[in-house]
């Protein structure tokens, strides 16, 4: 072989190798980059799926317990106290009353105020209290009263996830209002049609219904970590402009 002709096959040769190891490195950097956008998009979807900080994903956080297909004592136990007022206030617009809740900030005592198509101004308030295992006294009782005549209304409702103490029932009955313990709220729902119940428990369930809400702001806590150690607990997002917190333990009990 002439040199010219061999130094042009070498050339060629050259090229070729220099083709084929670009294609094999090229091809191996779009894997890559492939798997790269992958892990990327799964820790997207893991984001979206888990909008909520680290922090607040905590398995120390306070575990939902899982709804409950017909009414039991156990859908108040599940849920905090926000749903269990957005409940009675769905209660009382089923028997026909338009209601208006006032449930967070100065509430001056009522949590849902009654109207009637009929007649001018509310008809009725009702107080609620998610209480848990803790008896609703006549102290409770004679303040709800107090907001009764203040707002010369003749006829209230106490409603308790608990029970209400011998004195306060005896107080409630010579004062025109209507004590609705645990027994008795499951009683006024059982009354109620299929649809009716499956839509109270709609309202019960709904979004994070395990997660409290501020009694000041009206929007959900978060899951908050002490600076200097010790139990987790739940902080208002309005941090620091409320201060409000609440524990742990007194929502998972
Ligand atoms: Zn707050």
């Amino acid at each position: 072989m002439a040199p010219g002709l061999r130094s042009v096959a070498w050339m060629i040769l050259s090229v070729g190798v220099a083709i084929f190891v670009c294609t094999r490195v090229l091809k191996k950097l779009m894997q890559k980059q492939g798997e790269q956008d992958h892990d990327h998009n799964a820790s997207q979807l893991a984001n979206q799926k888990n909008p909520s900080s680290p922090r607040a994903t905590k398995s120390t956080l306070p575990q939902a317990m899982p709804p409950q297909s017909s009414w039991s004592a156990a859908v108040f136990e599940a849920i905090e106290w926000r749903r269990f007022e957005a409940v009675c206030e769905g209660l009382f617009a089923q028997a026909g009353f338009q209601t208006k809740a006032q449930s967070h900030g100065a509430d001056g005592g009522v949590d849902i105020w009654l109207y009637s198509q009929h007649a001018p101004g509310p008809v009725s308030v009702v107080q609620c209290k998610h209480w848990r295992g803790k008896l609703v006294g006549v102290k409770q009782m004679r303040e709800f009263f107090g907001v009764m005549t203040a707002n010369q209304i003749l006829r209230g409702t106490f409603v308790t996830s608990s029970t209400f103490s011998h004195d306060a029932q005896q107080f409630a009955q010579s004062n025109g209002i209507n004590a609705l313990d645990i027994s008795r709220l499951l009683a006024l729902i059982a009354t109620r049609t299929a649809d009716q119940q499956n839509a109270l428990l709609k309202i019960a369930y709904e979004g994070e219904y395990w997660r409290p809400t501020c009694a000041s702001c009206g929007i959900k806590v978060v899951a908050r970590t002490p600076g200097k150690g010790g139990a987790d607990f739940w902080g208002c997002s309005n941090y620091p402009r409320c201060k409000a917190i609440i524990p742990m333990a007194a929502t998972n009990a």
